[in-house]
């Protein structure tokens, strides 16, 4: 079969051939439909993350997938020929209590693996196998947005992480029914975006900001769903006085990170997704007034990242909600598909022009 390969940390990527996985009798092997590119898969083909597995230099790359289940292993009893599913992409160490228990998403020892990332082989593929412990069958009527739900995913996690910090006492802003909390979402891209509709089908007041002002649909996904948009460029100044209850971070900025801590309501949350593009680029940072505003507002300040099945899970359920409320929204994120034979092309071109640019695989 052929599949997308990087050699981590040389930069590139080529369409080789590669052998044709067979599954074993407790596995199910998938044909890939579709793959989702991310700034993830941009960062690996610039040669700056990813490894192969072990003992091999090339790695099957991507990890945003959908596809059908074509063979099914003697014992496997949950899945079918026919059935279409997304594939979750950490796999635990093994080791750790939280891998241990099905939460590899909060691995403390660093040892995990990831489908197209680390130490893994990924979907970028016509074909892989994998365990149905791995496998979320999807429904019919998601089949065009399916291929979001991995990074609906991390969507998913970050919220509930988010509002289990706001929920720490029972009478913070929005628990007592005064008026609904208030969220502003850094970053209109894939990630900021399915955040959005997250937060507003989970009942916060999204206003959502794109801090470089790009011309995408983001605007008119966002009127759809009852939320504001936005155009960050001149600075966090275009917010005015307002506050909110929770600010989620996606746009990769540290810099602005700790400049959103302004935004921060009492005992509000900064969440953060985002992986900072301005690394090693130090910066001046009023530190003492920080800590200050945080220490006598009961502010938090956290990150999350990945996501374990059940956040998958709880994905395919706001699919459907999102569906039954806002028609087609979710669908409306996809803004390119393309052959995945054009995939170098377009991981290796200037910042994509839309929301989600996905590739559709084989024929
Ligand atoms: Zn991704
Ligand atoms: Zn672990």
């Amino acid at each position: 079969m052929h599949a997308w390969v990087v050699n981590p940390p040389v930069s590139g990527v080529h369409l080789e051939k590669v052998p044709d996985p067979a599954p074993g009798p407790d596995e199910v092997k998938v044909r890939v439909l579709e793959c989702g590119l991310c700034g993830t898969d941009r960062e690996i083909v610039a040669g700056r993350y990813g490894s192969p597995p072990p003992g091999r230099k090339g790695l099957v790359l991507g990890h945003e997938n959908f596809g059908e289940v074509v063979e099914v292993g003697r014992s496997v009893q949950d899945l079918r020929v026919g059935d279409e599913v997304v594939a979750t992409v950490r796999r635990g160490c093994g080791i750790c209590r939280f891998c241990r228990t099905q939460r590899s998403d909060f691995c403390e020892t660093g040892l995990f693996t990831e489908r197209g990332i680390k130490g893994r082989d990924g979907y970028l593929a016509e074909f892989y196998v994998d365990r149905p412990e791995y496998l979320v069958r999807v429904p019919r009527p998601h089949r065009l947005s399916a291929v979001l739900l991995e990074p609906l995913s991390v969507a998913e996690k970050a919220v509930q992480q988010a509002k289990r910090i706001l929920d720490r006492s029972e009478l913070t802003p929005g628990c007592d029914a005064g008026r609904p909390r208030k969220a502003l979402v850094v970053g209109t891209g894939a990630m900021g975006m399915l955040s959005a509709l997250v937060l507003a089908a989970e009942g916060f007041e999204v206003t959502a900001m794109d801090p470089r002002g790009e011309k995408t649909s983001a605007s008119t996904v966002l009127s759809g769903i009852g939320a504001k948009y936005r155009d960050g460029s001149p600075g966090l100044s275009v917010l005015g006085s307002e506050r909110f209850d929770l600010v989620l971070e996606a746009a990769g900025s540290a810099a602005l990170d700790f400049e959103l801590t302004t935004l921060l309501a009492p005992n509000g949350c900064l969440l953060l997704l985002g992986l900072p593009g301005d690394i090693g680029k130090p910066f001046p940072l009023a530190g003492g007034e920080i800590v200050q505003r945080l220490v006598l507002q009961n502010q938090a300040i956290v990150g999350s990242v990945n996501a374990n099945r059940r956040y998958f899970e709880l994905g395919l359920r706001h699919l459907t909600a999102f569906r039954r409320r806002w028609g087609t929204v979710a669908e409306q994120l996809v803004s390119q598909r393309l052959p995945w034979t054009d995939f170098e092309s377009v991981v290796t071109g200037r910042r994509p022009s839309g929301i989600k640019c996905v590739l559709t695989i084989g024929g």
